[in-house]
């Protein structure tokens, strides 16, 4: 994934705000000089590296970060057992974060910090003892047309991307891969079982190809015509938005784009987010670092990192792509529930295509 540049004035306001967000967190006591912070981290953005400097810089605690896919970090894990040195983990899906947790590869926090700040829409389900993992930042599942030839109407709810009026026009990433098993999984809440298997089977019978690639690689196919519809997460769009390549510039001139069901239920919605590990050996400087990663300051920094919006309400963002792609509707599933219904959406999918 690549990064984006924040403007530097916006960069030294952050800063400044943020290193008081953490006089505030930190105990006077403050930490053991050399503590050193194991993070597993499927984020790739360098807007995150200065983030991470500054905690380091006000807190003297090291952060030593191990790079890797969701499904790397989750293998490892699982592997390493007991004897991984991992303390945080951050991770870039909701159904991931949940597949974590019932593989009780995290530890579950109670933090006052956490619950104030990030709604319960927003973090695993509370067990008694606090939510094993909790969002950042979230992105919308968006849908984007070909302006030559859809009409808006035609494709502003996730339901009619499986009408008939659709046939042959729809592009996407493999239906098994998360960001759509997820969107799977809030139609099922939606529209009941029945329903539900009714709708994704109107997908395949729409599909313009075969599922291959990518996000991005689905906008640049409508956008070359070879389909008319497809579906994205909407960091990947606000990327092509921002980007002043002649090549992206003629894809955005080509497509349009909807927030699906603003009349109803709202666009589906992930997250970004973090766990503590089960057998972290500095779980209060975890603690710490999911807390600071909560913070306002912290959070308009980590989110405009990937083009995404901060889950702590109230927090200002100065992004034109996310200003474009403007206020709307959102789902209001939680999204636990919604990574609950990751095994049978799978299923009810096998059987669709
Ligand atoms: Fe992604």
């Amino acid at each position: 994934m690549r990064s984006k540049r924040l403007h530097r004035p916006l960069l030294g306001a952050l800063f400044g705000a943020l290193l008081g967000t953490l006089a505030a967190l930190i105990p006077a006591a403050g930490w053991a000089q050399g503590t050193v912070l194991n993070l597993y981290s499927a984020r790739h953005y360098q807007t995150d590296e200065a983030l991470y400097d500054n905690f380091t810089k006000a807190t003297g605690i090291r952060i030593n970060r191990i790079d890797a896919d969701d499904a790397g970090l989750l293998a490892r894990l699982q592997s390493e057992g007991a004897a991984s040195p991992a303390d945080v983990i951050l991770l870039v899906d909701a159904a991931r974060l949940w597949r974590g947790e019932i593989d009780g590869l995290f530890q579950p926090l109670r933090s006052k910090v956490m619950e104030s700040a990030i709604p319960a829409q927003w973090r695993g389900k509370d067990s008694g003892q606090g939510s094993q993992w909790f969002g950042f930042s979230t992105r919308a599942r968006m849908v984007v047309y070909d302006r030559q030839r859809v009409m808006k109407t035609d494709v502003d709810t996730y339901e009619k991307l499986a009408d008939p009026i659709n046939k042959g026009r729809l592009c996407t990433r493999s239906g098994s891969h998360p960001y759509n098993l997820s969107l799977f999984g809030a139609m099922l809440e939606h529209l009941g079982p029945a329903k539900a298997e009714g709708w994704l089977a109107g997908l395949v019978a729409n599909m313009a190809r075969a599922p291959k690639g990518g996000d991005t690689d689905q906008i640049r196919a409508v956008a070359s015509g070879e389909c008319a519809v497809a579906l994205t997460n909407s960091y990947y769009l606000a990327r092509l938005l921002r980007s002043t390549a002649p090549a992206d510039r003629a894809v955005i001139e080509r497509i349009g784009f909807v927030m699906p069901n603003q009349q109803d239920h709202g666009t589906h919605m992930n997250i970004a987010g973090g766990a503590i590990a089960r057998h972290a050996k500095n779980a209060q400087a975890a603690r710490l670092f999911l807390e600071y990663l909560a913070s306002p300051a912290a959070q308009a920094y980590f989110a405009d990192g990937n083009n995404e919006w901060p889950v702590v309400a109230g927090v200002k963002l100065s992004n034109p792509a996310l200003a474009t792609l403007g206020t709307f509707k959102t789902e209001t599933l939680p999204v636990s529930v919604i990574s609950m219904n990751q095994v049978r959406v799978q299923t009810m999918h096998d059987c669709a295509v």
